[in-house]
């Protein structure tokens, strides 16, 4: 794997070809660099290559990079799985979280989201493949969890998030995808005004831009493998 500087020139410019390739606005899909398990000297350099946004997943290694990097000017994104016990530090931290699936979880995020902040910026995840193991809400579940989000005070509802079950051909993959945006599409013809599909990894963010992905979270083909845990 090359520096994270040009890995990230490649991966823009993936995104930008697979926007022309679908008809896409250029520039309509954001950029999340995933540095869990990366340490902060790596998010430096990115930033010193102009990305902004960074998902992180364990919330404890997130907090002790965010205040190694004070300094610089970064958006928070919280990506991983949510225990209720957390969600006091990361609504206090993070700027958006994408893997709300729960009501409870909303309730405590909004009520512990201090009030010289913003509202917190939600994307709630959504397990498309009815995964027996995996987080998110079904689909069957997303208009009450939906219209729970926008009640709360504290919390902006952005839209959907979701982490498909593996498929390696190209075609296979965008159906997924395909469904996450036919379910912001109703939600928004109820009213629901969603903005964000947050959608596409590293070996899947054409895919993911083909059926209207605007934020690709990308991990691997910035930072190079993972470094076990
Ligand atoms: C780790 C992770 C990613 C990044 O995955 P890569 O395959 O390394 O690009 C994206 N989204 C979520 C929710 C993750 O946990």
């Amino acid at each position: 794997m090359s520096d994270p500087a040009t890995a990230l020139a490649t991966i823009r410019s993936r995104i930008n070809a697979a926007e022309q390739a679908y008809s896409r606005t250029p520039g309509s899909v954001h950029l999340l660099a995933v540095s869990k398990t990366q340490p902060a000297t790596a998010i430096r350099t990115a930033y010193a290559a102009g990305q902004r946004s960074f998902g992180e997943n364990y919330l404890q290694e997130a907090l002790e990079k965010k205040a190694e990097l004070a300094d610089l000017d970064l958006e928070w994104h919280f990506i991983g799985p949510i225990q209720s016990n957390k969600t006091k530090a990361i609504a206090e931290h993070f700027d958006w979280v994408h893997s709300v699936d729960r009501v409870r979880v909303l309730k405590r995020l909004s009520d512990q989201r201090p009030d010289e902040l913003p509202p917190l910026n939600v994307c709630l995840q959504v397990n498309i493949d009815a995964e027996p193991t995996k987080s998110g809400v079904l689909a069957a579940d997303l208009p009450a969890l939906a219209q729970a989000a926008v009640e709360l005070p504290r919390l902006r509802l952005r839209g959907l998030m979701t982490i498909p079950a593996p498929r390696s051909d190209p075609a296979a993959q965008r159906q997924p995808f395909a469904a996450l945006r036919r379910l912001k599409d109703e939600l928004c013809q109820q009213g629901f005004a969603l903005d964000t599909l947050s959608m596409g990894m590293s070996d899947d963010l054409e895919a993911a831009i083909a059926e209207g992905s605007t934020l690709v979270r990308i991990g691997t083909a910035i930072f190079g493998a993972r470094p076990a845990r």
